[in-house]
């Protein structure tokens, strides 16, 4: 059996009543690319918020490399290992690229490194290679402000990565980009999937037929079911939640 990076086990979220998310059980394999989608209100950014100590669960418990997450600060999380990109990039506009990534990864330099100061050149070349990853070689050194949405977007990717997570989420990241940036990001995150964890949030169907491996349908609060792209989309319970709403 594969190692778990993430699990969740009975999870329900109450809002005075309204269960957001009701009894899930949701588990992915270390390395795993996964893609989440589910109508409006299934609870998708509710199930981020669960993970990251946003929200605790009102019942149930959520695990990350098999430790339970319960009553750790959102702060506490973040540094056992799980980054989130937010749906609007929140990167520094008057700094450049690589200006960005050198203050993310600079917050997170460790005593370490510091201390027997192999970090500089190191950290010269992680950066250059991350601008690469990124596709922003040719702007590293412009305002921020001056990127394309769809950059910047990537950007944040790249300052998310910076932070060397084990588990990244991302939350509707192509939403409002143009075909061709949506295609870019979502080759960003194929290549990012042979290193790293990722839980996608999204609702673009092509966007999810070009990255997915292993997709989950939220509704509800729950799993309605999981699959590949194929065999999600063709189910019959997914075409019935999804009809009344505008989606593919
Ligand atoms: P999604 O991201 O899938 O669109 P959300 O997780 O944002 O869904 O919301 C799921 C449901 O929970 C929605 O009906 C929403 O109105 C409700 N909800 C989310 N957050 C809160 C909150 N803080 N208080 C009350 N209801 C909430
Ligand atoms: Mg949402």
């Amino acid at each position: 059996m594969n190692a778990k990076i993430l699990e969740t086990e009975n999870v329900t979220v109450s809002f005075d009543g309204f269960k957001a998310i009701n009894n899930l059980n949701f588990s992915m394999d270390v390395g795993e690319l996964r893609v989440v989608i589910g109508p409006n209100g299934a609870g998708k950014t509710t199930f981020l918020d669960v993970i990251t100590g946003k929200v605790q669960p009102t019942t149930g418990r959520v695990l990350f490399k098999g430790k339970n997450l319960r009553s750790l600060r959102e702060h506490q999380i973040a540094r056992l290992g799980i980054g989130r990109k937010f749906q609007t990039p929140r990167v520094y506009l008057n700094l450049t690229p690589r200006e960005n990534l050198e203050i993310t990864s600079n917050r997170n330099k460790n005593v370490f490194s510091t201390l027997f100061g192999r970090s500089h050149t190191t950290e010269k070349k992680n950066i250059a290679g991350l601008l690469e990853t990124i596709g922003l070689t040719s702007k590293a050194d412009i305002p921020s402000a001056l990127l394309a949405h769809g950059e910047k977007q990537r950007l944040e990717i790249g300052m998310l990565v910076a932070q060397s997570p084990d588990l990244l989420l991302v939350d509707e990241p192509v939403a409002g980009l143009t075909d061709e940036e949506t295609y870019n990001i979502g080759e960003l995150l194929l290549t990012l999937a042979q290193s790293h964890s990722i839980l996608v949030i999204e609702h673009d169907m092509e966007f999810v037929r070009q990255i997915a491996r292993k997709v989950t349908v939220l509704h509800e609060g729950s799993v309605l079911c999981e699959g590949n792209f194929e065999e999600v989309q063709n189910d019959r319970r997914v075409i019935e939640v999804y009809l009344g709403q505008q989606q593919e």
